[in-house]
């Protein structure tokens, strides 16, 4: 039985790539589930979890209900964090967003992964003790993987893609996780962070089959290295292609032109959406 999944972020309206994305994971799965990745409380909007619902009826799509938020998953995260911190791979980061950003300009050398600079690493180095009375003080921290321990406990990984990677790839590929560096995996004002939340949810859904585009696929490397960690479920993937505007670039929230209600408050219907959508 493949069971897929779309998971849109309520931070604003569906626009046509979110619609490329749901249908492609609508009929690629015998099982179709909707999720809702609504962590992160500062930019998310119920209005727009209302608004993904109407606006994915509207496409013809139906899913199972009930439909999985993760702000209701707390208390998994939760326990996905205790298990790597018993495992001794995570470390309290209490640099600010303008330290880091002052030590990447410092250094001769910046090393880049997917999302940008890597973080450099000033609180891997902290003694334990440092930590602690850092943390009795009430100073406010991430938490981080550390990556290198990470992927040696871990050894080599390996995902198969199904659909054809940003580089063609398709098959087993081998994953590296490293490229991203140590990532934040539970932020100081967010009960866990993005690639956390996926691989633990994607296995409590029972995913079989992850379908996404082609600019999550670096992020499949890291979310791998998560699944063996946490000893979860590993689906396939199938990456693929961006719907892009007239300029080639990815359309962002912020195209009001391209969302799923103008289009069709403009008259266009669901099957129109498809053809201009090429499936
Ligand atoms: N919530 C993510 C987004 O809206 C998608 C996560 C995923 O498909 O893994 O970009």
């Amino acid at each position: 039985m493949i069971v897929t999944r779309f998971a849109p972020s309520p931070t604003g309206l569906l626009h046509l790539g979110h619609a490329f994305a749901a249908i492609v994971a609508h009929d690629a799965g015998e099982r179709f589930l909707l999720r809702i990745e609504d962590i992160d409380s500062a930019r998310c909007r119920e209005e727009f979890v209302t608004a993904i619902f109407e606006d994915l009826h509207w496409l013809g799509l139906r899913w199972e209900e009930p439909v999985l938020r993760q702000s209701n998953r707390e208390t998994a995260y939760h326990a996905a964090l205790g298990r790597l911190n018993a495992a001794g791979l995570l470390y309290p980061c209490f640099c600010t967003r303008k330290e880091i950003a002052d030590e990447i300009a410092r250094a001769a050398e910046a090393p880049h992964g997917p999302d940008g600079p890597i973080y450099p690493g000033a609180c891997r180095h902290l003694t334990n003790a440092e930590r602690e009375s850092r943390i009795r003080s009430g100073s406010p921290h991430a938490l981080r993987l550390d990556v290198a321990k990470a992927a040696a406990v871990a050894g080599s990984l390996s995902f198969q893609e199904e659909g054809r990677g940003p580089c063609g790839e398709s098959g087993s590929i081998i994953a590296r996780p490293e490229q991203f560096g140590d990532i934040v995996l539970a932020r100081k004002d967010m009960p866990a962070a993005y690639h956390l939340a996926v691989v633990v949810d994607d296995a409590f859904q029972t995913v079989s089959l992850v379908t996404r585009g082609s600019d999550l696929f670096a992020a499949t490397h890291v979310q791998r290295l998560l699944q063996a960690l946490l000893g979860l479920s590993v689906p396939s993937y199938a990456h693929h292609r961006l719907i892009l505007d007239a300029s080639g670039r990815k359309f962002s929230k912020r195209d009001q032109a391209v969302t799923l209600r103008s289009v069709r408050g403009a008259g266009t219907t669901p099957q129109a959406v498809r053809t201009r959508l090429g499936l």
